[in-house]
């Protein structure tokens, strides 16, 4: 009987054994796609630390110019020539910092998972974005956009939405420096800080899932609280996908603190806002609604000052004025005195989700698939790697 060496016996039976398990073993879930976040700008002074193994590489180029064990907190500036990490000055458009292990990064007291990239601008000011995957991104937004403590239905829900909004970012931002900001102006995100155990779960749970229409991404928009009854997406934007066409009835946001809100806001500081944006009457006369939208909020209004008058959309007043303070297009206004006062319903742009809603169905026990085919209608759920 011929014999074999235990070494030859032991390779044949490790190549067998991976072999198998390559063949056997449930596909390893896909890989994340990356997303880019701009967490700050127009900033002349930053600061990076790093609480383990590291390496900075310069940009564009990707040549690594320093490695180190760990980075106290070391100011970075731009330079005439370049940028500055501490006491090192490199003649190049920004840095990035890796992490060598799965550690987090710090910016300005902010923790990151991911890598950190630092660059100049036109204006030699710094704008720093973190580039990670889109799945560790979820866990800096949920907290923010919904509470941990929702029902893990409602989570779910906002899990899918915020993956599918951001994912559809990045494929639409391709060639620009970043695909999201991390403000209201995309989805609220805060870093590894705001990480809750509840929010995510609701991420794993939903992992790669997002919502397509015909087999496409599509920017599934969300607010805080529709009031009664959502937006078409195109009364505000040139977005026709028709999920986010008509707007839906919405009876399950009651319970929301923003359903109704208030405003008073002192003349003079619109006649401000209207000549900051070109728009100048003199003073303030008359704000008349003119139209209104299929879902009955504002469309536009009519501003009569003592020099003229003119149309605005209601979506364009309502930033000129403030978001927060101005929390809907779905109000009326009269004049008192020097002060316009507003009363309206809901907070946010009212297209897509609403969030306050999605609580209310958690709360009567559907789950989120029910609830994401109510906001979002005609559309599928499949996984990002399909
Ligand atoms: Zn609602």
């Amino acid at each position: 009987m011929k014999k074999y060496k235990p070494a030859v016996v032991l390779w044949t039976l490790l190549f067998t054994a991976s072999a198998l398990s390559r063949v056997f073993s449930a596909e390893p879930k896909n890989t994340p796609p990356v997303i880019r976040v701009l967490i700050e700008e127009d900033q002349k002074l930053v600061r990076l630390e790093a609480g383990g193994p590291y390496r900075i590489e310069l940009l564009p180029s990707l040549k690594t110019v320093q490695k180190g064990k760990k980075l106290p907190a070391t100011p970075v500036s731009p330079t005439p020539q370049g940028i500055r990490l501490g006491t090192e000055e490199w003649a190049a458009q920004g840095i990035r910092i890796e992490p060598e292990e799965d550690r987090t990064l710090v910016l300005d007291q902010t923790r990151f998972r991911g890598s950190l990239q630092i660059m100049k601008d036109k204006n030699q000011s710094l704008y720093a974005v973190n580039r990670l995957d889109i799945e560790s991104y979820l866990y800096g937004v949920l907290q923010h956009e919904v509470a941990h403590w929702w029902p893990m239905e409602a989570l779910m829900a906002q899990a899918i939405a915020a993956r599918t909004y951001a994912l559809y970012q990045s494929q639409v931002s391709r060639g620009a420096e970043f695909d999201v900001k991390s403000t209201t102006h995309s989805q609220v995100y805060g870093g590894s800080n705001v990480e809750r155990y509840r929010a995510k779960k609701a991420v794993d749970r939903t992992h790669g899932l997002v919502l397509t229409y015909q087999g496409k991404l599509f920017p599934a928009y969300f607010h805080a609280t529709c009031a009664g009854q959502t937006a078409g997406a195109k009364e505000l934007w040139k977005i026709d996908v028709p999920p986010l066409a008509g707007g839906v009835r919405c009876g399950y946001c009651r319970i929301s603190p923003h359903f109704f809100w208030e405003a008073k806001v002192p003349l003079a500081e619109i006649e401000e806002k209207l000549n900051v944006n070109g728009r100048g009457l003199g003073q303030l006369l008359s704000i008349e609604e003119i139209t209104q939208t299929p879902s009955s909020r504002v469309g536009s209004l009519r501003l009569t000052g003592t020099s003229g008058e003119a149309v605005v959309a209601a979506k364009d007043f309502r930033i000129w004025v403030g978001g927060d303070r101005m929390r809907s297009t779905n109000f009326t206004v009269k004049i008192n005195d020097d002060v316009a006062e507003f009363h309206g319903k809901g907070w946010g742009h009212g297209v897509g989700l609403c969030q306050w809603g999605t609580l209310g169905q958690a709360m009567l026990g559907r789950r989120h698939e029910e609830i994401l085919k109510f906001y979002y209608p005609g559309s599928e759920i499949k996984d990002y790697g399909s």
